[in-house]
This record gives C-alpha cells, sequence and structure tokens, in this order.
C-alpha cells in the first residue's frame, strides 16, 4: 500500500509503453500552503496516477485531491477549500538540466510536483461566496446575517450639523 511521494518504479524502469495506474493517500507531515490557505500536517491528501514508461524516463501524470482550511477573505468566517488539481512530469532517466527531476534508485518522488500544482491553485482571496457582504467597518459584525442593523451613534450628517450650530448657541 503506498503511502509516501516517494514511488517505486522498478517494474517500469526501462521497459517504454508499460505503465502503472496507483490510487493512494499520503497523510502530509507538515502543512502545505499559502498563508491564507492550507493543508494542515495530517491531513491527508490524495492522489489517482499513472506511471507510464518512456524512452528518457518515466512519464507521471495525475490529479490530486483533498480539502484544504481558510477563511473568508471577507467576513472571516472557517471555510473548507475542496481541490481537484492535474499534473504531468517527465523523471529522466539522467538529468541534462539542473532543474530536471530524474528516476533515483528506481524511484520518482512526486512530493514537489504535486505540491507545487495544489499550492498555485489555492486562491488569493478565497469568499465564502460571491456576494458575501463582509463585516461591518465600525463594529465588526457579520454584515450576512446582520444586513440591515443600525448604529445608534449614527446620525444623520445633516443632523450632526444641526447639532453642532445648537451646541455652539
Ligand atoms: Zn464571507
Ligand atoms: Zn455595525
Amino acid at each position: 500500500m503506498q503511502t509516501s511521494w516517494v514511488l517505486p518504479v522498478r517494474s517500469l524502469v526501462n521497459k517504454p509503453g508499460h505503465m502503472e495506474q496507483l490510487d493512494f493517500d499520503v497523510s502530509l507531515e507538515e502543512p502545505w500552503g499559502t498563508e491564507m490557505v492550507t493543508i494542515p500536517a495530517g491531513d491527508d491528501v490524495s492522489v489517482e496516477i499513472r506511471l507510464e514508461s518512456v524512452h528518457e524516463g518515466i512519464l507521471v501524470t495525475g490529479e490530486a485531491f483533498g480539502v484544504a482550511k481558510t477563511e473568508c477573505s471577507r467576513c472571516l468566517q472557517p471555510l473548507d477549500h475542496g481541490f481537484r488539481v492535474a499534473f504531468q512530469e517527465l523523471f529522466a532517466y539522467s538529468g541534462q538540466l539542473e532543474d530536471e527531476l530524474t528516476v533515483i534508485d528506481n524511484t520518482v518522488d512526486i512530493d514537489q510536483v504535486v505540491r507545487d500544482s495544489v499550492v498555485i491553485s489555492f486562491p488569493f482571496q478565497p469568499v465564502c461566496d460571491e456576494n458575501c457582504l463582509g463585516l461591518c467597518a465600525k463594529c465588526g459584525a457579520n454584515l450576512n446575517e446582520h444586513p440591515n442593523h443600525v448604529h445608534e451613534d449614527e446620525i444623520d450628517p445633516r443632523w450632526a450639523e444641526l447639532k453642532k450650530l445648537k451646541e455652539e448657541e
């Protein structure tokens, strides 16, 4: 049972045309995400993956899915952000470029590939609803729950002006 990002590919190495399909979950050892949206350590990221042996190496194609934690950028309510993202990467037998991913000891390590595709898909400003009204600038009340609330000290500016005049008298 596959439970880590390091996948054994021994049975595929140097066998172009062969392929393998894997579905598995990995429990994260550290949180993944941005300041705004995070998958906490200990939570699972699921993947459905196809490993294909090609001449140059192992081609990894798949989808990752799960649920990240965030909050609405307007009303600050906690939110679950469900995601499903696709990724594809070639792990070469011999790396030509410095940042090229390679097959090492008959394994491919897809941690960075999956992590990058997942994190880049996260929204910068998540909202609980496109029509979320956010918080009252005055008292911080959730305007979705109290859309018509008023403040006692809210005096029509024209009256405030009159009041001022009266006080000056
Ligand atoms: Zn909201
Ligand atoms: Zn208010």
